[in-house]
């Protein structure tokens, strides 16, 4: 490949913070809060227009679907996005659980209104490309944005990009699998036009479990107690329209999820389309991958129309702003979480938050129906040979089972906090991140209502 020599330059120190954190998904927008919550001054980067991350960027609005009567939670600042949602008009019941099914618009004034209210300085639509170091210590980083390249210093910086963009740069060791093993990617979308009440008579008449997530394409394991249980799988309108060749014949990945259905005749949060091979951290994966989505979402509209009762007349209210990635980098951590963990119930003495026994990924399906929960580590959040730098939601440190429960969104709401917390603890007490007293962040944590034990 031909080369060119970038010249160096000097740019503008626009802002200085206590605690940076870069990327405002659920990791990020509880990091931030949690920081500020905790009184040091907090500063929220964002590459887009709106703070959410997934929720709001993608449209992924199943915050808790696993929650049934005898799930034991984490409470703290993912709970309160469910109730704050609810309280701003941005929430609905969902439909498989007992849960508030986020509504990824509306959710961008609830963020804005967290972040407002928490007192964190926002920057929205820069992007973070270089971290900015003294040896192996990170101190800041530089945005690009319409105003160029900028510096922005901090006294720790927390990395919620998703994909450990900071951690990776600063040179932290990360790991990212294969392509071909990486989760798939989906372009979201949302309908309008439905017939809600044809809809859910066939819904009723036809109801869907979670065992039919296993026939055709997938294979998934369950613990058994999941499989009688109602899932809002759709799978018969695409098998139809592959043998009447609306689909061809060999796409046979979709199928999948709706999310909520509205009296005003939306369809929001569908999960149907699933695009293997695609590299989050690779901007031609992304583009290719973005267009062949749109294709296929229009693809599973128009089988819907024609082989779904009640879709008659639905039509494309918008996909999400980009395509939704679930998988790439994570970091190699000061402590690495297995399976065995989050099969397992585990228990850290560092916890920094509990999460229900939800597996979802990699082909498992493990639901929290019957109240077990595992600890959440804090040193998973640190990475190995970087100081000053926390990792949250779903780049922290674990294995391919442990990230199926990690990544899910109220857990990244976990790690995001906990790292708040310890990063305006260890700036308190003068201490660097791997050597905080962990009671102290525990106390804050519980002063902020999470559950940690
Ligand atoms: C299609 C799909 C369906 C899913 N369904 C569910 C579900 O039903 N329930 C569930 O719990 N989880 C679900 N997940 C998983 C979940 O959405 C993610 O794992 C979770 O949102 C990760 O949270 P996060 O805070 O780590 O990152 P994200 O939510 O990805 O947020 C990262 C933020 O960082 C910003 N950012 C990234 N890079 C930069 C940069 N360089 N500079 C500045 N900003 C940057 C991004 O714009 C984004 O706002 C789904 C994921 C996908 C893709």
């Amino acid at each position: 490949m031909r080369r060119f020599a970038e010249p160096a330059q000097e740019i503008d120190i626009i802002h200085e913070t206590d605690v940076l954190v870069v990327g405002s998904g659920p990791g990020g927008l509880a990091a931030a809060l949690s920081a500020s919550r905790a009184g040091v001054k907090t500063t929220l980067v964002e590459r887009f227009g709106c703070f959410g991350g997934n929720i709001t960027t993608v449209g992924v609005e199943g915050f808790a679907w696993y929650r049934h009567e005898q799930t034991v939670e984490a409470n703290g600042i993912g709970r309160e996005f469910e109730e704050r949602a609810k309280d701003m008009g941005a929430a609905v019941p969902e439909s498989q659980s007992l849960s508030y099914e986020l509504d990824s618009e509306g959710f961008k004034l609830v963020a804005d209104k967290l972040v407002q209210e928490a007192g964190i300085h926002p920057m929205l639509h820069r992007m973070f490309v270089k971290p900015i170091m003294q040896g192996n210590k990170i101190v800041g980083i530089i945005t690009e944005s319409k105003a160029g390249r900028e510096a922005l210093l901090a006294r720790i910086v927390i990395d919620a990009t998703g994909d450990a963009d900071v951690a990776y740069r600063a040179g932290a060791p990360t790991t990212k699998p294969p392509k071909e093993a990486l989760q798939a990617a989906s372009v979201m979308f949302h309908c309008a036009g439905l017939d809600k009440a044809k809809f859910m008579e066939d819904v009723k008449a036809n109801p869907q479990t979670y065992a039919d997530w296993s026939t055709g394409e997938w294979s998934v394991e369950t613990d058994g107690k999941e499989d009688k249980m109602f899932s809002p799988f759709l799978k018969r309108p695409f098998e139809q329209a592959r043998i009447n060749g609306l689909i061809p014949a060999d796409l046979s990945t979709i199928s999948g999820t709706w999310g909520a259905v509205h009296d005003t005749g939306e369809m929001t949060y569908m999960n149907l389309v699933h695009l293997a091979g695609c590299d989050g951290t690779d901007p031609d994966d992304l583009t290719h991958f973005e267009i062949e989505g749109r294709k296929q979402a229009m693809l599973a509209i128009e089988a819907l129309r024609k082989y779904a009762p009640g879709c008659e007349a639905i039509r494309l209210r918008n996909f999400g702003m980009t395509i939704g990635i679930r998988d790439t980098r994570k970091i190699d951590a000061h402590y690495n979480m297995q399976e065995n963990d989050v099969r397992h119930q585990a228990r850290f003495d560092d916890s920094i938050g509990i999460y229900p026994e939800f597996i979802d990924g990699y082909g498992i399906l493990i639901l929290p129906t019957t109240g077990r929960y595992m600890h959440i580590p804090y040193r998973s959040l640190i990475p190995k040979l970087v100081k000053g730098l926390l990792v949250v939601g779903r780049a922290t440190g674990g294995d391919k089972v442990a990230h199926a429960a990690t990544r899910n969104m109220a857990c990244c709401a976990v790690s995001g906090q906990g790292a708040g917390v310890a990063a305006a603890v260890a700036l308190k007490y003068s201490r660097d991140l791997e050597e905080i007293n962990i009671s102290l962040v525990q106390n804050e944590l519980l002063r902020q209502g999470v559950r940690i034990n």
